[in-house]
């Protein structure tokens, strides 16, 4: 099967971008997911009923506002009309909603995301809660896991967080300080009910002189578990830049509940037509429903303003591999459109 772009947008249902007419309203109809009654899902400025973002794509990870690394004078995130414009091109592209998975450890603006929204007609989502331990603030260490749990949950209320991410370890084996970040995390979505989703800092297919432990996020998934995690509302982030082309660590994810994060599309940590074989593999092993595509947009590369896919390149310019790989059309919807909203859509407690 040869398909052009525009063929492959049009399977996508990105009607706007193709004016050929989007499928989603149709398929979707029937085949809407259930969720539980009174579900939400927390963008910046409202709640939204989970069935209002049915109509396209949500992205779990990607980003719309950041000053990173830490002591950078500027970043392209500091254009805030930039931002909307390019919010707005998504939009057009079919894209439903995007989770920005910054916090206060990236500088992230809340007021950015905000009126990134509000003047794109994007549904944005925040996320809160710490990146890794070289970004944390000095006086997390001397505060205990419920000091931490309590702050961020009065933080995600008044600060109308939608998930806690991307809450990462920076290398193999997780500091004494991230433990304590990652058992907070999990008491704080015990209290809110609030997706989480992690940073995993697998190094692919390039040669490297510390290898990652396979199972890193396997032990993020323990640990998140063990202290009352839902794992329907928890994504294992970063799998795939892990080289795992038979997909067993993400398998044995699925296994036990929670989502896989494909979000790093187009990132050629582990390059893409393995990322595509990876999820084939899992499609195969009877677990479509536990994947979560996402491109973690942090490169100004991407944006449509140089050329790029845009925000929503994740479903632009990854999407269509699937598509010539032979993935279903309708498990290539159900992956972009319900499962993560699935994700995302929380309470009531
Ligand atoms: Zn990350
Ligand atoms: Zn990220």
């Amino acid at each position: 099967m040869n398909l052009t772009r525009r063929e492959a947008l049009a399977i996508l249902g990105t009607a706007a971008a193709t004016g050929l007419g989007g499928r989603f309203g149709s398929t979707l109809a029937a085949q809407a997911p259930l969720f539980r009654k009174g579900a939400i899902i927390r963008t910046v400025l409202k709640d939204l009923p989970p069935e209002e973002l049915a109509s396209g794509p949500s992205l779990f990870h990607e980003h719309l506002s950041m000053r990173f690394p830490l002591g950078a004078k500027e970043h392209f995130t500091d254009d805030i009309a930039l931002m909307v414009e390019e919010a707005r091109a998504a939009k057009a592209d079919g894209i439903a909603a995007i989770v920005d998975g910054g916090h206060a450890d990236m500088n992230r603006s809340l007021d950015a995301l905000k009126r990134i929204s509000a003047e794109s007609g994007l549904p944005v989502i925040a996320s809160g809660g710490y990146y890794m331990q070289r970004t944390y603030p000095a006086d997390l260490a001397t505060k205990s896991v419920d000091q931490i749990a309590d702050e961020l949950s009065k933080e995600a209320a008044a600060s109308r967080f939608g998930a806690f991410g991307e809450i990462g370890q920076q290398g193999g084996v997780m500091t004494d300080d991230e433990r304590k970040v990652f058992t907070a995390i999990a008491k704080a979505h015990a209290r809110t009910g609030l997706p989480i989703f992690t940073h995993n800092a697998y190094t692919g297919t390039r040669p490297t002189q510390n290898p990652v432990p396979k199972d890193s996020a396997i032990k993020q998934l323990d640990l998140l578990l063990a202290n009352g995690v839902k794992p329907a509302n928890l994504a294992i982030g970063h799998v795939c830049c892990l080289d795992d082309p038979k997909a067993e660590i993400p398998i044995e994810i699925a296994k036990r509940g929670a989502f896989v994060g494909f979000d790093r599309v187009t990132i050629a940590i582990v390059p893409d037509a393995q990322k595509v074989t990876t999820i084939m593999a899992i499609v195969a092993a009877g677990h479509a429903s536990k994947i979560l595509l996402a491109s973690d947009f942090s490169n100004a590369r991407g944006l449509k303003k140089n050329g790029g896919g845009g925000l929503g390149q994740a479903v632009t310019v990854f999407a269509p591999l699937l598509v010539k790989a032979g993935m279903p059309e309708l498990t290539l919807k159900s992956i972009l459109v319900d499962n993560p909203r699935q994700f995302l859509a929380f309470g009531p407690l």
